[in-house]
C-alpha cells in the first residue's frame, strides 16, 4: 500500500518519465478516477473528467512535482493535477488490466494510472486551488518536518497514522518506525515525550529514508502486498519470526482495525 516513500517514488518517476516531453493525448477508461475535489469516493467522479484532464495536461508542459504526506501536486503552467494513490493506485509505464487513465507523450511513451480499488484519484485544478488541496487537513510532512508533539490517550501507532497529526505514515512504516525506536505500539501517544520522542522522530525519518533508498533502485514501484514482492522489513507481517535485534518473537495484534507487528522483547 502506498505510503510516503512510495508516493515520493511515484512523483519522481513521473517527473523523470516526462522530462523534456509534452503530453499529447489523454484517455479516461473509468470516470470514477477523476474527481472534482480531493475526496476518495469513486461516486464523486466527474462527468466531464476527460475534458477536465485534457484542459490541464495538454495546455502546458509537465512542470515541477510537489509532495506533502501522501499527496502529489503536478504543475502544468497555471494549472495542476492533484494526485493521490489511495490503497492500490500506481502510475506505471507497464500495461495494466486496472488502467483508469492513460497519458500519451510526444515520443509515443504511455503512462498509466492503475487502481483496482478506485480509492486513489486525480483532481484537475488550478495551481492555487491545488496548492491548497495539497496541504488541506494534513499535519507536518513525516519526512521533511520535525515530528510534532504527540498528545492524548490514543495508542502511539494510531496517532502516527493520523494524517492530521503527521502526514505520510501508514501501517507498515509506522510499525517499522516504532520498532526502530524501541517503542511499544500500544503505549499512549502522550507518554512519548522527551528522549523517547526524539528517538521516535529520528526513527521515523530513518525508516522513510531506508524505504526511499530501496525504491530508488527500481524504475517501477513495488508494494510489499504485490504478488511475489520481497519483504525487506524486519517486523511487518513477520509474526512468529525472530526479532533481528533481540531474538524475541515478533507478534501481531489488531489495533484500530489494522494488524500491528512488534517485539515485546525490545519495544517498551
Ligand atoms: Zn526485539
Amino acid at each position: 500500500m502506498p505510503e510516503l516513500p512510495e508516493v515520493d517514488h511515484c512523483g519522481r518517476a513521473l517527473s523523470r518519465w516526462t522530462a523534456g516531453r509534452r503530453i499529447v493525448a489523454v484517455e479516461l477508461h473509468d470516470g470514477r478516477s477523476v474527481r472534482a475535489s480531493r475526496t476518495a469516493r469513486p461516486s464523486d467522479g466527474r462527468e466531464d473528467g476527460e475534458s477536465a484532464l485534457r484542459e490541464v495536461v495538454l495546455a502546458a508542459a509537465p512542470g515541477p512535482m510537489e509532495r506533502h504526506g501522501k499527496r502529489l501536486l503536478w504543475r502544468f503552467g497555471d494549472r495542476a493535477l492533484l494526485l493521490h494513490l489511495g490503497m492500490t493506485g500506481r502510475w506505471t509505464r507497464l500495461p495494466s488490466p486496472h488502467a483508469k487513465v492513460t497519458l500519451r507523450l510526444d515520443d509515443g511513451a504511455v503512462l498509466t494510472f492503475a487502481d483496482p480499488r478506485l480509492l486513489g484519484g486525480i483532481v484537475p485544478t488550478t495551481l492555487a486551488d491545488g496548492a491548497a488541496m495539497l496541504h488541506d487537513g494534513l499535519g507536518p510532512d513525516a519526512l521533511r518536518d520535525p515530528l510534532p508533539p504527540l498528545h492524548g490517550k490514543r495508542a502511539v501507532k494510531v496517532v502516527l497514522m493520523d494524517q492530521a497529526v503527521v502526514a505520510g505514515l501508514g501501517n507498515l512504516h509506522a510499525a517499522e518506525a516504532l520498532w526502530r525506536a524501541g517503542i511499544a505500539p500500544d503505549r499512549t501517544a502522550e507518554s512519548v515525550t522527551g528522549e523517547r520522542h526524539t528517538r521516535l522522530g529520528i526513527a521515523v525519518r530513518e525508516q522513510l529514508d531506508f524505504a526511499r533508498r530501496l525504491l530508488d533502485a527500481e524504475e517501477e514501484v513495488t508494494y510489499v502486498e504485490d504478488a511475489g514482492a520481497p519483504n525487506p522489513f524486519p517486523v511487518y507481517q513477520r509474526q512468529g519470526e525472530a526479532c533481528p535485534r533481540c531474538g524475541g518473537t515478533i507478534e501481531r495484534f489488531v489495533q484500530a482495525g489494522r494488524g500491528t507487528w512488534w517485539c515485546r522483547g525490545c519495544q517498551k
